[in-house]
């Protein structure tokens, strides 16, 4: 194991204290939301108790891709030299039509990292579902029960303070708690292939993720992480189609790639509609759990890696007791209406698809510039604003010199802190402010001239 925590459990731990549970944390599911929330209830030194129903991490990929601010998260956790193995930068993503011309693209993924991360990775998800695995052996105060299939959840809490259920879109939680489930509209079967390259030469592929808008079937294909290339082509109805014949058409054969499987998936578009619940709001949903989506962002995982560091935190002030219960709320209130959001962008990217494909006459002449080309996501330009609710943006690996706890990050050595919190000074020239003080999440709370 290569990972090393930055701080020992004697250094997080708090002896004086005298609560009755046995745990602070029970978490139910070490799917990768669970198994990120782990770690960070690690890191800061919670009492954490993990079960999982499987044994082994689930060994198809399913996430290939992450954003910057996934991997910041991973840092944090102590993953940083895994995840220059792990993790292959992504040249973005393209609309194309039938014949694979360019409708138009998700321009400048590859750009400056101002998370301290590229904006977009591929990556096979066992091999970080491992690694994150891996990683909870570091903390001697967080156990992880194998094998071990909760069927009452709110029993969990006889034994700990608070229950996050990280079970995902199938597990029985959510429901149990009575939260019911926001429909946004995306129910289609969509078949996923996984080929591993073989060494035989291949037809060039496109480096770029590609959305194909092909009228006789919708596709995505991936150019995932080391031999890996995964396909996605809807389906209608029931209908069985032989991979083989799917795949030719981009030049794979038996001879050059190997089938690691073809699976059909429903993909759905759902929110929670509460996301604490459970006896004085003692348990909490995230990831699948709290929200499912259609994959075309590539942002299912991301949104439960996410909600993990948004509530690893607040888990922590609220057992230590240096902030009221109430904080728990902001949880929900801070991260459903992003959820929420990324599932919509999500349907809206995958109703793209049929609605372009059904649209083949708008397909551009290949050799003239594309009036509908996108030519910046919408978006905020960060540079020389610091706006209080966005992340603290990561020049030279700041992160490290940063405490996992509040910190004012200051311009010049003159800041002194207003409420006694650490100061680390770093070239905040381009923040465009004199001090801001960010969250143990690396989110931005206020700011200071
Ligand atoms: C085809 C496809 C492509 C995708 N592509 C992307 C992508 O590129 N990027 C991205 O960000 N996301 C993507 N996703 C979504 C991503 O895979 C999921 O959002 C992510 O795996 C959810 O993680 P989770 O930990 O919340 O849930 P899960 O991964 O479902 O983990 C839940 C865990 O809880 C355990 N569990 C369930 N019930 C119980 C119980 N009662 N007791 C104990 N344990 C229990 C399960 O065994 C499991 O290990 C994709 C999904 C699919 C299907």
């Amino acid at each position: 194991m290569s990972v090393e925590a930055k701080h020992s459990d004697s250094e997080r731990s708090d002896p004086e204290r005298q609560d009755s549970e046995r745990y602070d944390v029970a978490i139910i599911g070490l799917g990768p939301t669970g198994a990120t929330l782990a770690n960070l209830c690690g890191l800061h030194g919670l009492r954490t108790i993990v079960h999982e129903r499987s044994t082994l991490p689930y060994s198809q990929p399913r996430a290939c891709h992450i954003d910057a601010e996934v991997a910041r998260v991973w840092q944090q956790c102590g993953f940083e030299a895994e995840l220059h193995q792990l993790l292959t930068v992504s040249d973005g993503m393209e609309y194309v039509d039938r014949h694979g011309r360019r409708l138009f693209n998700f321009e400048g993924f590859v750009r400056e990292p101002l998370l301290g991360w590229y904006e977009d990775y591929v990556f096979l998800q066992p091999e970080i579902e491992s690694m994150l695995r891996r990683g909870l052996d570091r903390y001697s105060q967080v156990d992880v029960r194998l094998a071990s299939n909760v069927t009452d959840p709110t029993a969990l809490l006889d034994d700990a303070a608070f229950v996050v259920a990280c079970d995902g879109g199938g597990g029985g939680t959510r429901e149990q708690l009575g939260s019911g489930l926001v429909d946004l509209g995306y129910d289609e079967q969509w078949l996923v292939v996984d080929v591993l390259l073989r060494a035989e030469p291949v037809p060039p592929l496109p480096t770029i993720i590609q959305q194909v808008c092909d009228p006789t079937r919708l596709a995505t294909f991936v150019p995932g992480h080391g031999a890996h290339r995964r396909w996605e082509f809807r389906l209608q109805g029931d209908e069985q189609l032989d991979v083989w014949e799917l795949l030719a058409p981009w030049g794979i054969t038996p001879g050059n790639g190997e089938l690691v499987r073809a699976v059909p998936y429903r993909f759905h578009a759902l929110v929670a509609d509460r996301w604490r619940a459970g006896p004085d709001g003692r348990v909490l949903l995230a990831g699948d759990a709290a929200h499912m989506m259609p994959p075309f962002m590539g942002q299912g995982l991301c949104s439960g890696v996410r909600d993990a560091a948004n509530l690893a935190w607040k888990l922590s002030e609220v057992v230590r007791g240096s902030s009221a219960a109430e904080l728990l709320d902001s949880y929900e209130s801070e991260r459903r209406p992003h959820a929420e959001t990324v599932v919509a962008m999500s349907v809206v990217a995958g109703r793209t698809l049929a609605r372009l494909a059904a649209d083949e006459t708008d397909a551009p002449d290949p050799m003239q510039p594309d009036p509908r080309r996108w030519s910046r996501l919408p978006g905020l330009d960060l540079r020389g604003r610091f706006p209080i609710g966005h992340q603290l943006p990561q020049p030279d690996r700041l992160d490290e010199r940063l405490p996992d706890d509040w910190v004012w990050v200051a311009s010049d050595s003159s800041f002194s802190s207003p409420d006694g919190r650490t100061v680390v000074v770093a070239p905040t020239a381009t923040y465009g402010e004199r001090a801001v003080l960010v969250r143990p999440d690396r989110y931005i709370a206020a700011t200071a001239n």
